[in-house]
């Protein structure tokens, strides 16, 4: 019997997925300065308790709820002085907001990234744990809001990486199958594993690092700089565009 060939397309990469915190922008310097101002409001106006103590209890709490807590500076006050004193709150928030928003800035060629994937035609999300407003918020400040086709929050599936839930929302959402999208995000144990087990590829995005020297779990690429995507979708994409395998089939 007659050798058949048969060719078969092999898939294009066609959308770049990311994490936000510690991934788009350095969560914890943005933390640590609108805290520092918070202090130094407070004190300004009146606060007599040393810096570093309100400081720390500030982080306390924290690290005791929720990093995302609305309320820390009303807890704080009320933990160090027994009330919530009116001038000494609003300080405290206006200190907090402006310097949230002076160390809200993307890491290094996050623009430059962004803009040249969607050039080559891919699609661009976010999957962030953080409520929606957070993370609405902080990519409205980003600017980087209009660059977006998919925000994937909390809020969309109730659950957080490494649960595949988010990833398997932003997936039915983008119409595309697992082995056509990049994933990349600061987190190994959440970030790589969630979507490693979706079937996504996935890069380590060491640049956000919070921990020196950590592992990178089994993330299939491992970039000191998010431009490394650019590099990575332009070699994905030419060997598939360039390869049609064939395969024989025998028919005995
Ligand atoms: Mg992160």
């Amino acid at each position: 019997m007659a050798n058949c060939a048969k060719i078969q397309q092999i898939t294009m990469i066609k959308a770049f997925l990311t994490d936000l915190d510690n991934t788009l922008l350095d969560f914890m310097r943005m933390k640590r300065t609108a805290v520092e101002m918070a202090c130094n409001y407070m004190i300004n106006v009146g606060l007599e308790v040393p810096y570093r103590e309100i400081y720390d209890e500030i982080f306390k709490i924290y690290h005791a709820t929720d990093i995302e807590s609305q309320s820390v500076i009303e807890q704080a006050l009320v933990k160090k002085t027994g009330k919530i004193d009116k001038k000494l709150l609003s300080a405290g928030i206006i200190g907090y907001q402006r310097g949230r928003d002076m160390a809200t800035y993307t890491y290094p060629h996050v623009e430059i990234t962004f803009k040249e994937l969607l050039r080559m035609g891919l699609k661009i999300g976010v999957i962030s744990d953080a409520p929606g407003e957070q993370a609405y918020n902080r990519l409205t400040r980003l600017h980087l809001t209009p660059w977006l086709d998919l925000i994937v929050s909390f809020d969309d599936t109730g659950e957080r990486k490494p649960s595949t839930k988010p990833f398997l929302f932003a997936l039915k959402k983008l119409k595309l199958r697992p082995d056509e999208v990049i994933y990349c995000g600061d987190w190994p144990e959440r970030d790589i594993s969630g979507a490693k087990e979706v079937g996504i590829i996935t890069v380590f995005a060491r640049w956000g690092d919070q921990h020196i020297n950590v592992s990178p779990a089994n993330a299939d690429y491992d970039f000191k700089d998010i431009y490394g995507i650019v590099g990575l979708v332009k070699k994905l994409n030419s060997k598939k565009t360039a390869s049609f395998q064939k395969i024989r089939h025998l028919n005995k």
